[in-house]
């Protein structure tokens, strides 16, 4: 994505409420809600609130951004009351990692246990 303008997603409707989603948590820079078809009882989706298409698109700028992330993670982990018992965190990217939606975020899965890392 380095010529071409990233086009928007479902999640830039989402993030601007223009498609009616539950919205866990949102600020000047993220916003979570829950994924709509859960791999796990507890199954959110968190995002930064500018598109950038995959993890090879993110630069230096989007530190904060990204870093954010991880500490709205942690506290919707606890919200959920999922932090002792655990969670996992996934960022797929593009084809080979699974990656469906061109909007870069963060999969919090848990509730139950997640499974082994990978299933080749
Ligand atoms: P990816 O495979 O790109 O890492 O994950 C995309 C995720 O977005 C999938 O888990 C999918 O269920 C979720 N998703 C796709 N469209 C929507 C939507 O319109 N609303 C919500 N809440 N989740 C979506």
């Amino acid at each position: 994505m380095t010529e071409q303008k990233a086009e928007e997603t479902i999640f830039s409707k989402i993030i601007r409420q223009e498609i009616p989603t539950e919205l866990l948590y949102q600020d000047e820079l993220v916003t979570a809600f829950r994924d709509i078809s859960p791999k796990a009882k507890t199954h959110i989706l968190i995002i930064p609130n500018k598109l950038i298409p995959t993890v090879n698109d993110v630069t230096q700028d989007d530190e904060l951004a990204l870093g954010r992330l991880f500490t709205v993670a942690k506290k919707l982990a606890a919200q959920e009351g999922i932090d002792e018992d655990g969670y996992r965190l996934i960022m797929n990217c593009n084809r080979h990692g699974g990656q469906e939606v061109y909007h870069i975020h963060m999969h919090l899965l848990g509730g139950q246990p997640v499974g082994p890392l990978v299933a080749l």
